[in-house]
């Protein structure tokens, strides 16, 4: 968030007090924008996230594209997840901004749900993005956020490859982390997540 980006080394350490390690997620504007992450407090968020410990999974597709990790697949909203909310609504991501069905319809044909409108509009992958070296991993970066600012059809918001080949290495160069050994961690793989191990790099 726009209140917490610059504290990521301080939100670790705490975290590490506690034997845990540290989840991030970015912060969505689906009620409002007074939380909304600058373009360059977004990075500077993942600079210093990165730089606080090692990294076991990032699995935001613009990130982890753009630092050279390219094991996303896009998001995984309407690919690999399926949401079903407290409304009875089942949608490709909590923070997409139209339901795909009800629960119910998950039920009666679970198959189904990935044919539904929604969840080819999540996985819909801009124009201006398909001849980026980077679509197959990123795919158009975070496609709620996109949708909920009605930019489904453009890219990531926070993408520096549409600010130029200067950008794109000075956002790398910003963004030097460590691996964490392999570690299989709850809900990696079906929502855009950032952890950092506990674990400090000797
Ligand atoms: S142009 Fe599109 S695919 Fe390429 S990095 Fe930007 S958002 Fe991702």
């Amino acid at each position: 968030m726009s209140t917490n980006y610059d504290k990521m080394g301080e939100l670790v350490s705490f975290a590490r007090e506690l034997g845990c390690d540290l989840r991030v997620n970015v912060y969505q504007p689906v009620t409002g924008e007074e939380y909304t992450l600058s373009y360059e407090q977004f990075w500077e968020g993942f600079a210093g996230l990165f730089a606080a410990g090692p990294l076991v999974v990032c699995s935001e597709p613009l990130v982890n594209a753009i630092v050279g990790l390219e094991t996303t697949r896009g998001n995984p909203c309407g690919r690999t997840s399926i949401r079903a909310l407290p409304a009875g609504t089942i949608t490709p991501c909590p923070y997409w901004p139209a339901a795909a069905g009800r629960i119910h319809q998950l039920a009666d044909d679970p198959t189904s749900m990935w044919g539904r409108r929604e969840f080819e509009r999540a996985r819909s992958v801009p124009e201006a993005c398909r001849s980026c070296r980077f679509v197959a991993s990123c795919a158009g970066g975070c496609a709620s956020r996109r949708a909920i600012r009605n930019r489904l059809d453009t890219p990531d918001e926070y993408c520096p490859v549409v600010r130029g080949e200067q950008e794109v290495a000075r956002i790398r160069r910003m963004l030097q982390y460590t691996l964490s050994n392999p570690a299989e961690v709850p809900k990696a793989g079906n929502a855009c997540t950032t952890v950092i191990s506990r674990n400090v790099v000797l």
